[in-house]
Formats: structure tokens, C-alpha cells, sequence
């Protein structure tokens, strides 16, 4: 069999050897026969397609509309967006979603999971996003959560809008529990959500608990619920922040059933260290979900980016890989071995979240690879390192030359690549 391309000297994340990876007719294959191109990677980083499970794209590019975000708080950014709301128009929101689609296809993000606020009579974001859902067609996959920003029974019409949301072809059904007006305003909400999302076959994904508030219990109701519902496999649950706070025998407990009920975790740690701990003096709490803990009670734990320039968050460039830096400093995932998990946390674990099959870097799969300026997921992670190459179905989308830069030590100009040696993980 004849190859379409094969890159040479590829190292897979964990491997210590190189090897070859052949692309055949839009799928990896044995990197054996004649090849049409050949593409020496010099012992760079592969990794598969990443996925982003997490961000807000009908938001995206608004910081400073109608005005900035002078506390950072949430509360503020809820209040300007609300006004900024006014303003949305369809064509407004594709426009601005077309360039972070870019951004995000640029640093590799092939499949995407976007909350899209359904607080609006017309569900004009919804109705833009969709169509771009269309029009981007195979580039990239676009999953949409219908998503109640200001709540299901805390704002008025709230349960139709979400009806009409999933009518209208929203893949997941969201909520927002932790807002509503009443503990139990919030339960119902949960209720409402999954029992919606099972009546019309779609998946959950939920703001759950994103508050620094230790009386905020709501991931236990998705826990029984899922179970209640038979949705195990299809439940994700969103920030978790609060449990942060909780006393550890609660924690200890919500964990067990977290793991029972099969759900999904995505912790988001660009918006979350700057949103969360704001009404605490010192010493002030990271105001994070328990990551390592779930992790090792062998829950699917992901890593999202949440907002891109936002009245939220003012920075951030669609890269998972920014998001990651942060969480190593933030959940204190320094370890080798967290590291390589981190790059999980943006690949194979949202693959699973999002329930995309035929994922990974088996013969077979689709080519869709991520090729990055760095020899290790520890040099990548490091330098934020720029995607060389990013192939969908085995064809090149994207490409980035990086930067070149040269220093003058001792009279000479001398170039500088920021690496030790010729790569860290063998000291090859
Ligand atoms: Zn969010």
C-alpha cells in the first residue's frame, strides 16, 4: 500500500523512541511503502487532535463592550454582559466566533464544546452557532450546550427557551444551579436538564457549584440523577469550584458517588484563579475543584479554557496548552507524571467527555494530529510551544514557523531555541 504522507522521528507522548507514523487516505497507517511526501519531524511532539471541552464562544472578543470589567469580578462580568446582550446580533456573533475558530484550529483544537447562552427570547447566539456548526462543516466538530446563564426558573420563560434550544438542535443540555434564586430552584433545574436531555437523547454538561460557597451541594443531585436516569457515560459536570471548600469527609463522599455515577469533570483555570476566592481576606483560597483527588479515584477529569476576551477573563488565545501552564501552578501538577497527564486532560480525556469516537494514535484513526515545536509534553508545556503542523483527516490545516531568535554573547550572534540540548525526556 501506498502512503499519502509519513512523518519521520515523531515522538508520541510518554515514548521514549521515535517512530514513524504513516497517513493513508485520511487515517493513520503502518509507515511502510512508498510515501508521496515525506516530512522529517526531528523528534518532535505528536500528540492527536486537542479537544476543547470547555469554552464560551458567543462571548468570545467582547472585553470591553459596552465597558471594561474594572474589578474583574464575576459579578461585575455578569452585569456588563447582560447589557452587552442587548447588542448581539446573529451575523455579530458569527463574525466574532469565525476568527476564534481560527485561533482554535491554529493551535490545534479540532473538536469543540461550546456553551451558548439561551437566556434571550430570540436565542440569537444559538441561531448563529448553529449555522456556523453547518458552514464549518468537516474542519472542525462543534458540539453546542444550550446553556441557561441566567437560569431555568430564575428567569422568565426560562424552561421553553431550553425546550426550544434542544428543538433547534443543541447537542447538550445545560444549567446553572448554584444561580438560581433557591436551593431548590437549583435541584429542579438539575432535574429539568437531564430528564430534557434523556427525553431527547442529548448529553449534560452543567455549571455546577462555581462558587466558593461550601454550602453549595449540587453535584450530588447530578450524581443521583445520572444514575437515576441511566445517563452514566453522558454527564459532565463544569467547574465544581465549591468543592474547594468542603470538609474532606463531604468531599470524601461526593467523590465515591462522582465515580459511581460515571460523570465527567472539567475544571476551568484560566477564569476560575482569577474569578473564584474574591470575598476572602488572607490567606485567600485557590477556590478550585479537587483535580488530583478525583483523578485518583479514577474519575475522567478534563481541562477546559472556558473564555477567550471576555467580560470574564480579558486574556487568552484559544490554546489549551495557556490553560494547561496555568494548572500546573494552580493544582500544583509539577510531578512527571502530572505533566503527562495534563496533555491527557486536553486530549484522549475530553475525547471521551465529548464522546467522540475514533479518536487517538492507532492505525486507523482518523489523521487528525497536532505537531508541536518541542521534543516532550514537558518542553511543550514549558514553552506554550507553537503547532508546527496541524492535520485533519491527514491534510495540513495549519502551519506555524517558529520564531527564530539569535543572541549577541561575546561579539557573535548566536541563535537560542530555549531547549536543553536537543530534547529533555532522554537527554538525546
Ligand atoms: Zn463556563
Amino acid at each position: 500500500m501506498s502512503l499519502d504522507l509519513l512523518l519521520r522521528r515523531a515522538r508520541l507522548p510518554r515514548a521514549s523512541r521515535l517512530q514513524d507514523i504513516g497517513i493513508a487516505s485520511g487515517r493513520i497507517a503502518a509507515p511502510a511503502g512508498e510515501a508521496r511526501e515525506v516530512i522529517d519531524l526531528d523528534g518532535s511532539l505528536v500528540t492527536p487532535a486537542l479537544v476543547e471541552p470547555h469554552i464560551h464562544l458567543d462571548a468570545v472578543l467582547t472585553a470591553g463592550e459596552p465597558r471594561p470589567n474594572m474589578t474583574g469580578s464575576l459579578f461585575e462580568g455578569i452585569a456588563i454582559w447582560s447589557e452587552r446582550v442587548k447588542s448581539l446580533t446573529v451575523e455579530e456573533v458569527k463574525a466574532r466566533v469565525r476568527t476564534v475558530l481560527r485561533w482554535q484550529l491554529a493551535n490545534g483544537v479540532l473538536h469543540v464544546r461550546s456553551h451558548v447562552d439561551v437566556c434571550d427570547p430570540e436565542l440569537r447566539a444559538l441561531r448563529g452557532l448553529v449555522e456556523l456548526r453547518q458552514e464549518v462543516g468537516d474542519q472542525m466538530d462543534i458540539q453546542l450546550v444550550a446553556f441557561p446563564q441566567q437560569g431555568i426558573y430564575s428567569f422568565d420563560g426560562g424552561e421553553s427557551l431550553m425546550r426550544k434550544a434542544a428543538e433547534m438542535g443543541a447537542d447538550v443540555v445545560g444549567g446553572i444551579p448554584h444561580f438560581e434564586l433557591t436551593r431548590e430552584y437549583g435541584e429542579r433545574s438539575i432535574r429539568f436538564a437531564m430528564e430534557l436531555a434523556a427525553e431527547h437523547g442529548r448529553m449534560v454538561d452543567i455549571h455546577c457549584d462555581e462558587t466558593d460557597d461550601d454550602q453549595s451541594r449540587f453535584l450530588e443531585v447530578m450524581a443521583a440523577e445520572t444514575i437515576r436516569l441511566g445517563l452514566t457515560g453522558r454527564v459532565t459536570a463544569s467547574h465544581t469550584t465549591a468543592m474547594h471548600s468542603y470538609n474532606n469527609a463531604y468531599a470524601y463522599r461526593l467523590i465515591n458517588n462522582v465515580k459511581r455515577a460515571g460523570l465527567h469533570m472539567v475544571t476551568n483555570p484560566l477564569d476560575n484563579s482569577v474569578l473564584q476566592g474574591r470575598f476572602d481576606s488572607y490567606p485567600i483560597r485557590r477556590g478550585h475543584t479537587r483535580i488530583k483527588e478525583l483523578l485518583a479515584a479514577g474519575v475522567n477529569v478534563s481541562l477546559g479554557h472556558d473564555s477567550v476576551m471576555d467580560p470574564w477573563y480579558p486574556l487568552g488565545y484559544a490554546d489549551p496548552l495557556q490553560a494547561a501552564f496555568v494548572l500546573v501552578h494552580f493544582a500544583q501538577m509539577s510531578g512527571q507524571s502530572e505533566l503527562e497527564t495534563l496533555f491527557d486532560m486536553i486530549t484522549t480525556r475530553p475525547a471521551e467527555a465529548l464522546g467522540i469516537s475514533n479518536y487517538g494514535l492507532s492505525e486507523g484513526d482518523p489523521a487528525d494530529l497536532v505537531v508541536f515545536a518541542a521534543p516532550s509534553e514537558m518542553d511543550a508545556l514549558r514553552l506554550i510551544a507553537p503547532r508546527r503542523f496541524v492535520l485533519r483527516g491527514g491534510r495540513i490545516v495549519s502551519r506555524t514557523q517558529p520564531g527564530q531568535t539569535t543572541v549577541t554573547w561575546d561579539g557573535k550572534e548566536e541563535p537560542v531555541d530555549f531547549l536543553k540540548g536537543k530534547g529533555t525526556r532522554d537527554g538525546r
